[in-house]
């Protein structure tokens, strides 16, 4: 039977660790955890025996690809996969894969609560202001960005949504007005959204050209990818817009001199926590398993990424 390796610098909530060996223990998959390891040399010493692993946010790149010789795939239990080298993945003939979906509502609910946040001044016990009746743009229309709109739309906030991919449809039946062009995303949120992913299209793409764009008050929340913002564009936007707010899940680099000139604007969460749940770990997890055992069994290939 494929051995599965649970690698996970930062482990699975307990529940999910419960039932993601259920899942393998049916399949009678044999498997061993890997957790809160601190050297990468233990990873490349646990995946030589692995012919599948489940990650987190953990590095898959050549090196543990070259360590994992009977390695067939790589699932991350969660949406982003820029932490697996996909290049060099085809060239190790392993399939990589996501669990898309499954953590989403969790990060939703997170950019929300953040909102509120801002919104009451993070909470210094001053007269702060409600989302209801206001502007929220969601910069990409994928599975987060849906639930958030869902939110957002019970909450009483008129919601619009840029996204290439998604066709205007999709997005009208389900109450968001779509954008045109991402400069609109820019000149119409009170609340901007980020939920794009970070790729050679996205990454610094976020420049002055749209920053400069945004209305006084502005609140751009960022549970994506800090890479996807230009962080001089950011720092400037600080300095010039002076009711300008940034609340993120994903940390930019210019943090320390964000929180020491704009702490009344800005906010970080201490470590990434949007898909920190008790529910979307045994979601993102259980469905990791799934696959690997579909893989083997049926060699269903529906959620490869590579
Ligand atoms: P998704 O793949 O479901 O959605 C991404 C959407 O972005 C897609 O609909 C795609 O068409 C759209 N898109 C791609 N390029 C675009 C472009 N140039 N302009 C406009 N739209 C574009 O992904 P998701 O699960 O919704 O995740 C969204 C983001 O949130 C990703 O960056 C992901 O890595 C991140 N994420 C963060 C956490 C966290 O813990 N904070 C957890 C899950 C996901």
């Amino acid at each position: 039977m494929p051995k599965v390796l649970i690698a996970t610098e930062k482990p699975f909530a307990a529940e999910a660790v419960q039932q993601i060996k259920a899942e393998l223990d049916q399949a009678k998959y044999p498997y061993e955890f890997l957790e809160n390891y601190t050297d990468v040399a233990d990873l490349h010493k646990a995946v030589a025996e692995a012919d599948a692993i489940i990650i987190r946010s953990d590095i898959v790149d050549a090196a543990v690809l070259d360590a994992a010789k009977k390695l067939r795939i790589v699932v991350r239990a969660g949406a982003g996969y820029d932490n697996i080298d996909l290049v060099a993945a085809t060239a190790h003939d392993v399939v990589a894969m996501n669990t898309p979906g499954q953590n989403s509502n969790a990060v939703a609910e997170l950019a929300i609560g953040m909102m509120i946040y801002m919104a009451r001044g993070k909470f210094n016990g001053k007269s702060g202001s409600e989302l209801a009746g206001k502007k929220l743009a969601l910069y990409g229309y994928g599975y987060v960005a849906r639930y958030t709109a869902k939110i957002a739309i019970g909450i009483g906030m008129e919601v619009f949504a840029y996204d290439p991919y998604i066709s205007n449809e999709v997005m009208t039946n389900e109450g968001v007005k779509p954008l045109s062009k991402v400069a609109d995303i820019f000149t119409t949120g009170d609340y901007i959204s980020l939920h794009i992913p970070a790729n050679k299209e996205t990454k610094k793409s976020i420049t002055w050209d749209l920053l400069g764009l945004v209305r006084s008050g502005c609140t751009i929340v960022n549970t994506a990818r800090k890479e996807v913002i230009d962080e001089e564009a950011l720092l400037k936007a600080f300095a010039e817009k002076k009711k300008f707010r940034l609340v993120t899940d994903v940390e930019p680099d210019c943090h320390a001199e964000l929180m020491e000139k704009y702490a009344d604007r800005y906010f970080a969460t201490p470590k990434k926590m949007g898909a920190q749940t008790e529910e979307a770990n045994t979601n993102a997890g259980v469905a990791a398993a799934r696959q690997i055992i579909a893989f083997f069994e049926k060699g269903d290939v529906a959620f490869k990424v590579n």
